[in-house]
């Protein structure tokens, strides 16, 4: 059954620049309710645990150090159909083929410094979440 929840981060180059705000605004603005919300920063080697699924791919290592590099802004968020509705609000991952409008066409820098994560699914939805919050089910 669809848990009407995904989970987010912005990443270090969007925490960075100051455009949390603005990219929290607009997740609000499109009916998302923040469940859970605070800053941190990854060490390289949480950053790889939360990323093993890519571990065999040729950007792993970059993704790794620069999702450590600075802090972010993870987030569970609450909406209907969440998961989907949150991809196509960050738009694609590749910043210069995401539609006009979308998070990453207005913040992100590059395809890797993508300015935030979405979730692909309601089961790694679940499993993020968890990574970064506790007892989630209460809030
Ligand atoms: N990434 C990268 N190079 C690539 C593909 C992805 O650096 O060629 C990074 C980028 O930060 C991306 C993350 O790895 O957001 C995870 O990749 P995925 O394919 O899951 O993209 P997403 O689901 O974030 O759109
Ligand atoms: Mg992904």
């Amino acid at each position: 059954m669809p848990t009407n929840r995904t989970f987010t981060m912005i990443k270090p180059d969007a925490a960075q620049d100051g455009n949390s705000g603005s990219i929290i605004k607009m997740i609000e603005e499109a009916g998302f309710r923040i469940v859970a919300l605070k800053r941190t920063q990854l060490t390289v080697e949480r950053a790889g645990e939360f990323y093993a699924v890519h571990s065999e791919r040729p950007f792993y290592n970059d993704l790794c150090q620069y999702m450590s590099s600075g802090p972010i802004v993870p987030m569970i968020l609450e909406k209907e159909n969440a998961v989907a509705d949150f991809r196509i609000l960050i738009g694609a991952t590749n910043p210069a083929n995401a539609d006009e409008g979308t998070i990453r066409k207005l913040f992100a820098k590059s395809i890797e410094a993508n300015a935030i994560h979405g979730s692909d699914s309601d089961e790694n939805a679940e499993i993020e979440g968890g990574f970064f919050f506790a007892h989630t089910e209460q809030f």
